[in-house]
């Protein structure tokens, strides 16, 4: 069985030739599959009987995630939902939105993915971290998160406007099946969205970084750092072992070089661990002169034992890497209380 999400549309169109029908068949299928969401071949009418049969007896199929969960914030503006892969998998994908400033009126809508079930890399304050590493999700799984979002909102008249994967699981440690995916869906025949409206946030792995920086792709990165010094992070994400603070500052820096693209550091704040004035000096420090971002997170107060600083002490974190000279920004964490962190969710269902 193959689904027809996997394929790039260059792959489309080989499939096509190669049964021996014109290659403009291939963007009848293209179109729908990214337009119009069809759940099933059959719904694909512009393709000849004889060719949607082919198709099927060939084991080609329209992948399509179920939702079996859906869980929406008291302000409507987060919706998290528990996705059925196409082996029966339960996958979170979360669509936050924020009001929009342009003409049409429309929301900015962020459609956050995940490429792995569970995660290896077991940072301490994370529901995800604490499952466990499952398996990782193939690119038309990952295409079929997007695509749900896509059709629901498409019913209201809206669009997906950025992507970021920052859902469960590791990017970089499911590095192609997510490139794969990024192709697809910024593909002009794919999903067709901007390349500078996705984001891949990593914990650090270093190899993913430099590849990514390879592939001559305008995607954003963001780099999970939660620390400024090897000791306290080694304790944050246990397996941060190979690579240290300063290593992952300078891959930032090669991204930066390769790409044009400003790299994002997120550091979630957590109370008495990594939020005191002389840690937000180390930190300054470390980026200081390096033109990066830091994405400051106040933590999700349902992270297990780890507590949410005070909004004096979060001001006071940023008022020092500002004067530092250290662009930095504080993140409302939306959706807190449907439990919207990565792996939240599956966690509070599935366990
Ligand atoms: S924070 Fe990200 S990298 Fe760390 S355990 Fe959770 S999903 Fe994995």
């Amino acid at each position: 069985m193959t689904d027809l999400y996997r394929l790039l549309p260059e792959e489309m169109e080989q499939l096509v030739i190669d049964m021996g029908y014109p290659r403009y068949r291939a963007d009848q299928i293209l179109l729908p599959l990214y337009y119009k969401f069809p759940k099933d071949l059959s719904e694909i009418k512009q393709l000849p009987k004889d060719m949607r049969e082919k198709l099927i007896d060939a084991g080609y199929t329209i992948g399509s995630a179920k939702e079996i969960h859906r869980v929406v914030s008291d302000d409507g503006d987060t919706t998290k939902l528990l996705l059925n892969l196409t082996d029966e998998t339960p996958v979170e994908t979360v669509l936050i939105q924020y009001p929009s400033s342009n003409i049409n009126g429309h929301p900015r809508s962020t459609i956050c993915v995940s490429t792995q079930i569970g995660c290896a890399m077991g940072c301490v304050f994370c529901a995800t971290g604490q499952m466990g590493f499952e398996k990782n999700i193939k690119a038309e799984e990952i295409v079929a998160q997007v695509i749900h979002f896509a059709d629901i909102l498409q019913q209201r008249g809206e669009h997906v406007t950025n992507l970021v994967f920052m859902g469960m699981g590791e990017p970089m440690a499911n590095y192609d099946e997510m490139i794969r995916a990024v192709r697809i869906l910024t593909h002009d025949r794919g999903f067709g969205i901007g390349q500078r409206n996705i984001t891949i946030s990593t914990i650090g792995v270093m190899s993913g970084i430099d590849k990514l920086a390879e592939e001559n792709l305008q995607v954003g990165l963001a780099i999970s750092l939660h620390a400024p010094n090897n000791e306290l992070r080694k304790k944050l994400v246990p397996t941060a072992g190979p690579n240290s603070v300063e290593e992952i500052v300078e891959a930032s820096r090669r991204y930066y070089k390769k790409t044009g693209r400003r790299v994002t550091f997120e550091y979630a704040l957590m109370k008495g661990i990594n939020d005191s004035p002389e840690i937000a000096a180390e930190l300054a420090s470390l980026l200081q002169g390096n033109g990066t971002h830091v994405n400051l997170i106040p933590i999700n107060p349902t992270a297990g034992d780890f507590i949410r600083p005070t909004q004096d002490s979060v001001l006071e974190f940023e008022r020092i890497l500002s004067s530092a000279g250290v662009n930095c920004t504080v993140r409302v964490e939306k959706g807190t209380e449907i439990s919207a962190a990565c792996g939240q969710l599956r966690t509070d269902l599935i366990g």
